[in-house]
């Protein structure tokens, strides 16, 4: 995933970035950078860890200049150290040029071996360098055509926003995997990956940027054109941003996140409903939206039967499995006084490994359930996804090779049943234009050539 920010023409575009930031901390808590230009340079800070760690206040004003873009990481591809953390800066010609991405390509090693070939030297193990390898080895007296040249060549998922000297860019990929929107500022724009950045840096939503459109701004001034495969490219929105990893307050995808998760809970209350129950609770946060509209729809109670101790993070952006088991422990406790001797509805957004459903299901049961029926907002979760969301191998997705009654009993509930693949389509806006590669295994750009090269990378964060 990861969280990117572009800041144009705002006196302290360095404070709203790291707010920018903040308010997208939940797309990668592993490390966060902001980078600058002030007229003479660039100024930049980043390190592996939250924003409000990597950030001290005084350093902030050290970033000086009115723009700046800014990078929150979560890691798909690339191993998690200090090289790999962004934005990504280099002098080319004298001219500074500083990049953040968000999503994955799938051509990477081609392209690596293009440039390698060519001469080039790689800094890090991110796709990300290939883009500033590309950028500094083709012509660039004109913006426009530089950057058509350059982002013509990648495939696969990218949204990404340039800080070229002062001017900034934001660009995604002519199918539109991952989000980006634009907001207005007294003078300028803002660019982020959702719109939760723009409430809290007080900007105005003007719209998303579209599949395949590249907006260059300068100073108040934009500018916008299309890449030439964007006409033809088959639309493929990251469905699973709805699902569970954008926040519920932004509007991506042209719908409201929120209101996507309560119609998906509604269409699986229609689909597998348990009318007799005492109450449906969700597995918290993931599940709340959903769990709120399969309540609605059959007019059961409410309940929250766990409570999460918000003084964690999400388990499985932390590198480490052991960390990832410490978290599940620590993160959630159930309230036996409600719980106890009732039939209960247990809404959750998805199942990947299915091993925190589990520890969370023995939880439920331990604190005295009496049933326990488990409905899940998605459908199965059977292939990987190689756009930059984290299921990295099919070994690890509990349904790949499993059936839900197979499922169900590993997870230890009396029942188990998932949101049809058309049930879930039939309530997004424009149903087709979402990428469901991971439901269906049906890749709409190609997968990496070498998916074991890609998934050893996956495999060593
Ligand atoms: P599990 O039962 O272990 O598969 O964990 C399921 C919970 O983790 C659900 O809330 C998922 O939505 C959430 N989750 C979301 N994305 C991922 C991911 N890339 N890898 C693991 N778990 C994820």
């Amino acid at each position: 995933m990861c969280g990117i920010i572009g800041i144009s023409n705002h006196p302290e575009a360095s404070k709203l970035a790291y707010l920018g930031l903040y308010a997208l901390q939940h797309r990668g808590e592993e490390a966060s950078g902001i980078a600058t230009y002030d007229g003479e340079g660039v100024h930049i800070i980043k390190d592996k860890g939250l924003v409000v760690d990597v950030f001290q206040s005084s350093q902030i004003a050290s970033l000086k200049g009115n723009v700046a873009i800014a990078h929150t990481r979560y890691s798909t591809t690339g191993s998690s150290n200090k090289k790999n953390c962004q934005p990504f800066l280099v002098t080319h010609r004298s001219r500074p040029v500083a990049i953040a991405h968000n999503g994955n390509l799938t051509n990477t090693e081609q392209l690596y071996q293009r440039l390698e070939e060519g001469g080039s030297i790689f800094q890090t193990s991110m796709d990300s360098e290939v883009i500033i390898h590309l950028l500094a080895r083709t012509p660039n007296g004109d913006h426009k055509k530089w950057l058509s040249t350059v982002l013509s060549q990648l495939e696969g998922a990218f949204s990404l926003v340039f800080m070229i000297e002062g001017t900034i860019i934001g660009a995604r990929d002519p199918h539109g995997f991952r989000p980006l929107v634009l907001g207005r500022l007294e003078k300028g724009y803002i660019l982020a990956s959702e719109s939760c950045a723009l409430d809290l840096t007080m900007a105005e939503f003007v719209r998303e940027i579209e599949p395949g459109e590249v907006v260059m701004i300068n100073g108040d001034k934009i500018e916008s054109f299309f890449l030439p495969a964007a006409a033809q490219a088959k639309k493929a929105q990251c469905i699973f941003e709805n699902i569970y990893f954008a926040r519920p307050d932004s509007h991506i995808f042209n719908d409201n996140v929120y209101q996507v998760r309560k119609r998906l809970g509604a269409q699986l209350a229609k689909e597998a409903p348990v009318v007799d129950a005492d109450f449906v609770m969700p597995i918290p946060d993931s599940g709340v939206y959903a769990a709120l509209g399969y309540a609605d729809e059959l007019d059961l109670p409410y309940e929250i039967g766990m409570i999460r101790n918000h003084y964690v993070g999400r388990t499985f952006i932390q590198p480490v499995q052991m960390m990832r088991d410490f978290r599940v422990r620590v993160k959630l406790n159930p309230i036996r006084e409600i719980i106890r001797g009732k039939k209960v509805v247990v809404v959750e957004d998805s199942i990947v490994r299915g091993t925190t459903s589990r520890s969370r299901i023995r939880e439920i049961r331990n604190a005295g359930a009496k049933e326990i029926h488990m409905r899940i907002s998605c459908p199965p979760i059977i292939a990987p996804c190689y756009y930059g969301i984290d299921f990295p191998s099919a070994k690890e997705l509990i349904a790949h090779d499993r059936s839900v009654q197979e499922i169900a009993k590993f997870i230890e509930v009396d029942s188990l049943a998932y949101l049809s693949l058309e049930g879930m389509l039939s309530v997004m806006k424009d149903g087709p234009r979402f990428c469901r590669a991971c439901f269906s295994g049906e890749y709409p750009v190609p997968p990496p050539l070498n998916t074991s090269k890609y998934l050893l990378e996956g495999a060593r964060k």
